[in-house]
């Protein structure tokens, strides 16, 4: 089958690394793609999010399947414009409605979902321009730091965590007031700071089953031992070590089920990825936050741990016949170490020749921000190569990581030298 990738990240590698291994994926088109994506498959010069420009390529290539990695197409309702046109409906998909993906779309709409489903999360409330004061008046009721969340797409940043109570209610004001975030901060949700240690949970569903994928916890700071600004990901490991059986019970009955349940019951049209943001605390798992779509740079050691054929498994996804289909797991651990363009998350440079990739074999190389030039591959992002290795542990697999990485280079790059220490 003709498939398109949509998105051009690290996680857009290695899926298209692992639906390429596929006897099932005679052709993939990636849009827009990188340079890895390029070795592997047909980058196509489309914005994922221009939906009439993928209409034409979708019906002049006979594309059978979209495969859609970012949020930002989903939230734009990408499922929906291809299921209500007539000549695109016959082509399945993966990725939610726009209702589903309302789930990363808007904290508030996440919020009552599973308030309405149980499952179990920080007490928060929410709060308009109009409600700001009460808004204040709900910080004191609380215990600091406290936690303001911008209701819709922020690029990561919209999450602000302060441990003053009149600098919170100064920034909940900018918020709301000043629309610090624009329109994604037009409502703010304010929850209940929660201690403890986070993980994620990636779900597959078809709609009506769901298969658990393996656990993963990233690493989100620039700097070692986790300081310094936030990041879209430094590093990941996958799987968790301290997501034992039981735990992993627990995540299951009270957080998946009730989740996928939840859509049925909803109405909502999920047949996609589901990423839960946990986080344990007094061995109890709680959730953070909803994403519609894998993780990136989690995706970089789920994708690679699954034995299973991708494209049959979004097969199954797309007739809803999940609940028949085995997944298999390699056992062993991964990990991956991002190298990124110095000065990021801040201003950076793009344009640098990486030079000396072809020289790893033992490590599978995935690009995230790169392109070709004059036949060169180069920075062109923020987050440039992951690194993945596998292990019999964390410390064998992460060793293979950095001793790959001193075999490429580029000017100005960076990475972290501590992925998995703290496991
Ligand atoms: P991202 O895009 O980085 O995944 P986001 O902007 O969608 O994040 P959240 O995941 O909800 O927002 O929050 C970002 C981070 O803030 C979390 O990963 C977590 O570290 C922290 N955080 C969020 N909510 C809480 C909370 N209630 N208690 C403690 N920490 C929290």
């Amino acid at each position: 089958m003709t498939i398109l990738l949509l998105g051009s990240g690290g996680r857009e590698h290695a899926f298209a690394w692992k639906m390429t291994q596929s006897a099932l994926c005679e052709k993939l088109f990636v849009a827009p793609g990188n340079a890895g994506t390029a070795a592997i498959a047909q980058n196509v010069n489309i914005s994922p999010t221009d939906f009439e420009a993928l209409k034409t390529f979708v019906l002049q290539e006979k594309v059978d399947m979209v495969v859609v990695g970012p949020e930002d197409p989903l939230v734009k309702g990408v499922y929906d414009y291809f299921k209500n046109d007539e000549s695109l409906q016959h082509i399945p998909v993966i990725g939610p409605s726009k209702l589903g993906a309302t789930l990363e779309g808007s904290k508030e709409f996440a919020k009552e979902f599973m308030m309405r489903h149980n499952v179990p999360t920080a007490a928060y409330d929410s709060f308009t321009a109009e409600t700001v004061e009460n808004g204040c008046a709900f910080l004191e009721t609380l215990q600091p730091p406290y936690v303001l969340k911008a209701d819709g797409l922020a690029a990561g940043k919209g999450v602000l965590i302060i441990q003053d109570l009149e600098e919170a209610k100064t920034e909940l004001r900018n918020m709301l007031v000043n629309q610090k975030f624009g329109e994604a901060s037009a409502k703010v949700v304010i929850e209940e700071f929660l201690d403890g240690i986070e993980l994620s949970c990636f779900v597959l569903t078809d709609g009506k089953s769901y298969k658990i994928l393996p656990m993963a916890k990233d690493y989100k700071r620039i700097g070692e031992g986790d300081t310094g600004l936030n990041t879209g990901g430094m590093g990941a490991v996958s799987p968790v070590p301290f997501a034992d059986a039981e735990f992993m019970e627990k995540i299951e009955t009270r957080i998946v089920k009730p989740t996928i349940d939840g859509f049925v019951k909803d109405g909502i049209d999920y047949k996609g990825f589901v990423f839960i943001g946990l986080i344990k605390v007094n061995n109890e798992p709680l959730v953070i936050e909803y994403n519609v779509r894998m993780g990136d740079p989690e995706t970089e050691v789920v994708i690679p741990r699954l034995e299973s054929d991708l494209v049959a498994l979004f097969q199954a996804v797309a007739k809803q016949e999940l609940d028949q289909f085995e997944l298999k797991i390699d056992p062993r651990s991964a990990t991956t170490v991002m190298v990124v363009s110095g000065g990021y998350p801040e201003d950076y440079e793009k344009g640098k020749v990486i030079s000396g990739l072809e020289t790893i074999s033992e490590s599978i190389v995935f690009h995230a921000g790169t392109t070709l030039k004059d036949n060169q591959v180069v920075t062109n992002g923020g987050r440039v190569i992951a690194v993945t290795s596998f292990g019999n542990d964390f410390k064998a697999a992460v060793q293979q990581s950095y001793a790959n990485i001193s075999k490429f280079e580029f000017e100005k790059m960076y990475f972290r030298r501590d992925i998995g220490n703290d496991l």
